[in-house]
């Protein structure tokens, strides 16, 4: 199905005195599927505490999970890869990203996109799995303009209601209180151009979406169908590289319905097994492309 790949991996910086400048580095990845043009464009990255990381993961696990990551030992590096999907008719986007003002470490789509020759201009639709702020702060720049200027942007409506509602910002706990204000902000920036959807039914021709809700109350992941061939793009079901495979019973804490989160994943689990369908993940190392194998009583990634 991969019919060309490679990964890039670019590091700019000024000269001998690079070790005092910040790093800019992103990783992308191309495929075909089908007629097709897939490429994974890098967001950069998130830093995450380790105690969000490991969240709700048996106490008697963490020694051998930081075994698997030694340089993640305060904060975790949580990779952000982006879907771009092109057939010569649309080029649709898979989240917008971070944009400027969620994290230093991310908000770098735009830098991905030069890098393959992609304008934002160019982008005729982006198409959400959810409204957290590594997912929907990118759709406007420093100045308050939108990145994708050209785009229409099509959310679930579950989704939608959520964030949309003035209320959700006194609902959820005080640390999450910028992500609902964030949300709400970036969805009327979109108002206009923002068609909502129902799960199971296709949002854009080959584009098919199905409900994976848990993670956020309207979240979405999308089965991108070209001629015999297909992608899932399962945004934040699939997290961890290791536990969300081996353990999706494991109840995540960034998840806001966890029991309701773990149920999607299982769900999720068993379709891109028993279709042996390639994946991408969000969060899962960089490219995040793959497929899922059965292995013991769980699953395990199979990274490309
Ligand atoms: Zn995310």
């Amino acid at each position: 199905m991969i019919t060309r790949r490679h990964l890039i991996a670019s590091a700019a910086a000024a000269g001998a005195t690079a070790s005092m400048m910040p790093v800019r580095s992103w990783a992308q990845a191309s495929m075909k599927l089908g007629e097709a043009s897939i490429d994974i464009v890098s967001d950069g990255h998130l830093q995450l505490p380790l105690s969000m990381v490991l969240g709700r993961v048996p106490e008697d696990q963490h020694a051998e999970w930081l075994k698997s990551h030694p340089g993640d030992v305060e904060m975790v590096k949580s990779p952000l890869n982006l879907t771009l999907y092109r057939d010569g008719e649309r080029t649709v986007m898979f989240d917008a990203g971070s944009g400027p003002n969620f994290m230093s470490s991310a908000g770098k789509l735009k830098a991905a996109l030069d890098a393959i020759g992609v304008a934002a201009d160019d982008v005729t639709h982006v198409v959400f799995t959810h409204a957290h702020p590594d997912h929907i702060w990118g759709v406007i720049d420093d100045f308050d303009e939108m990145v994708f200027a050209n785009a229409e942007y099509s959310i679930s409506q579950a989704e939608w209601d959520y964030w949309y509602d003035p209320e959700t910002v006194n609902k959820v706990p005080a640390e999450r209180q910028s992500f609902a204000v964030g949300a709400k902000r970036m969805m009327e920036a979109i108002e206009e151009k923002v068609s909502r959807f129902t799960p199971d039914t296709e949002v854009l021709p080959g584009i098919e979406a199905f409900d994976t809700s848990g993670h956020t109350p309207g979240h979405t992941s999308f089965v991108i169908h070209q001629g015999s061939e297909s992608l899932m793009v399962v945004g934040d079901v699939l997290t961890n590289a290791e536990y969300s495979f081996s353990h999706p019973e494991w109840e995540m804490g960034t998840d806001s319905d966890a029991a309701q989160g773990v149920a999607a994943r299982k769900a999720l689990l068993d379709r891109l097994a028993a279709d042996k369908t390639n994946l991408v993940g969000y969060h899962l190392p960089h490219p995040g492309t793959g497929r899922v194998e059965k292995k013991d009583t769980g699953f395990v990634f199979v990274a490309d």
